[in-house]
């Protein structure tokens, strides 16, 4: 396995190329370098390696690795949680990427002891395999979520299909983005909805030419 740091330098220089293609300043992008797959040791690793985000996507990794770590890093909620769960991660999270259902804001904002930065998951592919809501079901959904005071959506996550057809990854990703633009712009206030969490190892440079805030690398940064 390769060093995660000579990763990162490759990674890095891929991402200065995606900014310069589209205009981008590389301070606007948050790496989120993820853990699920590896060790505590590799995980020590990455966060040596200069990494200070974090994402896992199951309620057991993710307490292993805050239990070790704790607050060296932030921590990003990147999967499916379930609601009996939410007590034992929300605390100590920097951003939920995963809102995806009512049930779910209700019980963060029930549970939580301040606002919480969540992420809208969408599946704008429409793969019966992916978790997210459909796009048209996003803007109702956020109106709804305002009577859930704690929840603070600060943008929209997606999850791109397994593909190689960069033209329909592209189409993906603009699609959320038009839609977190769409949602931007109504103001509201407790949708601020400025982020775009999408691109994974295979897609990221697509994913940050239409606008990615927040890359998620496993396997091509930490190791699988
Ligand atoms: C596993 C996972 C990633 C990272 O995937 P790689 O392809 O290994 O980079 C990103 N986001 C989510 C939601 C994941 O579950």
């Amino acid at each position: 396995m390769m060093d995660v740091a000579e990763n990162l330098e490759q990674i890095k220089f891929n991402i200065g190329q995606a900014c310069e293609k589209s205009n981008r300043n590389p301070d606007e992008i948050t790496l989120i370098g993820v853990t699920k797959y590896v060790t505590i040791e590799r995980t020590e690793e990455t966060i040596n390696a200069g990494i200070k985000n974090l994402g896992e996507n199951r309620l057991e990794g993710f307490l292993e690795k805050f239990n070790h770590f704790g607050n060296k890093v932030n921590w990003h909620f990147i999967g499916t949680l379930q609601t009996r769960k939410v007590k034992d991660v929300i605390h100590n999270i920097d951003a939920l990427h995963s809102l995806d259902r009512i049930s779910l804001a209700k019980e963060v904002d029930k549970r939580a002891e301040s606002n919480v930065d969540c992420f809208v998951q969408v599946n704008v592919s429409g793969e019966e395999s992916k978790h997210g809501l459909e796009p048209d079901k996003v803007i109702p959904f956020i109106e709804e979520v305002a009577k859930y005071e704690k929840i603070n959506i600060v943008g929209l996550m997606t999850m791109a299909p397994h593909i190689e057809d960069k033209n329909h990854l592209r189409n993906v990703f603009g699609k959320l983005a038009d839609l977190k633009d769409t949602i931007q712009q109504k103001k509201l206030p407790h949708a601020p909805c400025e982020y775009l969490s999408m691109g994974m190892s295979n897609d990221y440079e697509i994913a940050i030419e239409e606008g990615a805030t927040h890359i998620r690398l496993g396997s091509h940064l930490v190791g699988s």
